[in-house]
């Protein structure tokens, strides 16, 4: 069997970071091979840096613990030791954009889950399951960074993890108006209830920049790569409203839509049940089967009943990289409404990203140094 390659995982610490050190602890294709933070872990080793912020439900890997955990931005330093790496880090913007291109002019393919490089229009926004196209664009991407293995590819917010796959297979009909209400886990801000006990018994009508990004990423999702650039898509409108609501993890959005061409429901079902995209036809280690399952109980997709959905792989590594919906009808004002579910730092973070450089292995994206 061909050796794995060697991963390094950038914000290791972070709830983000701690997502990835457990999915790819024992993943086929690749293997953690450096761990890095901020100054302040630097140094340490990886369990003494994340103390008592393990916040996941394995417990923490016996090969990763002893890792000494070094500084991100030493970059040559964590370079040297990877073939890729995954980052997370919580950083002002201008700065992220800044490490990641210094990563990927240092030969490193980065599969990012920052926001920073979403809207640079030659780094592709990658859904494996709906744009798997946009990676054509990393050929002028390098040209732009002038290197030849290095690169960086994002993954869109977690947000619209739930209801840009549902919308997906429906484009046919004319996507024309979108709104969305999205509930979102506390995950998704990096935290447990413990270190933000506010969130008890609360639910919080704000959060910073989302409804923005829940409105402008799957334009460019839906976009079309055009010589050098990915040119977003013009339909459908969207509009969002973002709320944080106590739940540990799992973001469920609550859509309206209206089609140019009104679909049957039954037409509508058939084909979120037959929807298969290039990473089951692939057969990639975290594509989840089925990737959109539809629930006819009235009560369902519930966070924390269905966020796992999708590991029914023999190892149930795509645990949580499936798409739940559910309460499929009709509308008053729009023509449909629908609830979808997707969990926040699997499928919306790590395991999204995962699942991307598995895509970028199969096409030939991603080898060792
Ligand atoms: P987090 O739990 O706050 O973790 C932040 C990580 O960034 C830690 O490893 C931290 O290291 C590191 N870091 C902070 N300052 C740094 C610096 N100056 N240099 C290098 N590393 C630094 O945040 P998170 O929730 O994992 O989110 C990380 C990123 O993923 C953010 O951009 C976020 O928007 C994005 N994201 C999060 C989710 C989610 O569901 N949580 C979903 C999608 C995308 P130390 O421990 O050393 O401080």
């Amino acid at each position: 069997m061909a050796s794995k390659l060697k991963a390094g995982i950038v914000g290791a610490t972070g709830m983000v970071g701690q997502r990835y050190v457990s999915l790819l602890a024992d993943h086929p294709w690749f293997e953690i091979a450096t761990v890095a933070a901020s100054p302040r872990s630097a140094g340490k080793s990886y369990s003494e840096a994340v103390g008592g912020r393990w916040a996941m439900p394995r417990p923490m890997p016996a090969g990763v613990a002893g890792l000494t955990v070094k500084d991100a931005s030493r970059v040559e330093e964590v370079a040297r030791d990877v073939d890729l790496v995954f980052c997370a880090v919580d950083m002002p913007k201008a700065e992220t954009r800044e490490l990641e291109e210094r990563y990927a002019r240092a030969e490193t393919p980065v599969v990012s889950n920052n926001s920073a490089h979403r809207m640079t229009p030659d780094v592709p926004m990658l859904f494996p399951e709906v744009n798997p196209h946009h990676l054509q664009v990393i050929a002028a991407q390098r040209r732009r960074l002038g290197v030849a293995r290095g690169f960086i590819t994002v993954k869109p917010n977690c947000s619209i993890q739930s209801y840009v796959p549902a919308l997906h297979p429906l484009r046919e009909f004319g996507v024309d108006k979108v709104f969305v209400c999205t509930y979102q886990a506390i995950s998704g801000a990096g935290k447990t209830f413990k270190d933000w006990p506010e969130m008890v018994d609360n639910v919080i009508p704000f959060i910073g920049g989302e409804e923005e990004k829940s409105e402008i990423e799957p334009m460019k999702v839906w976009g079309s790569v055009e010589g050098d650039r990915i040119v977003n898509a013009s339909s459908p409108t969207i509009t969002s409203q973002c709320i944080r609501v106590p739940v540990t993890d799992g973001h469920l959005a609550a859509v309206f839509v209206s089609f140019k061409k009104k679909p049957s429901i039954e037409r509508i079902l058939e084909l979120w049940k037959s929807f298969e995209a290039e990473p089951q036809k692939l057969s990639l280690p975290s594509a989840p089967r089925p990737f959109l399952q539809y629930f006819a109980e009235e009560n369902r997709p519930q966070t924390r009943l269905d966020r796992d959905a999708g590991g029914c792989a023999d190892d149930g590594r795509a645990a949580g990289m499936g798409i739940t919906i559910g309460r499929l009808r009709e509308d008053r004002l729009l023509d449909y409404r629908f609830v979808c579910l997707s969990h926040n730092t699997i499928r919306g973070a790590a395991g999204g990203a995962v699942l991307t450089a598995e895509l970028l292995k199969a096409k030939g994206y991603l080898s060792a140094k």
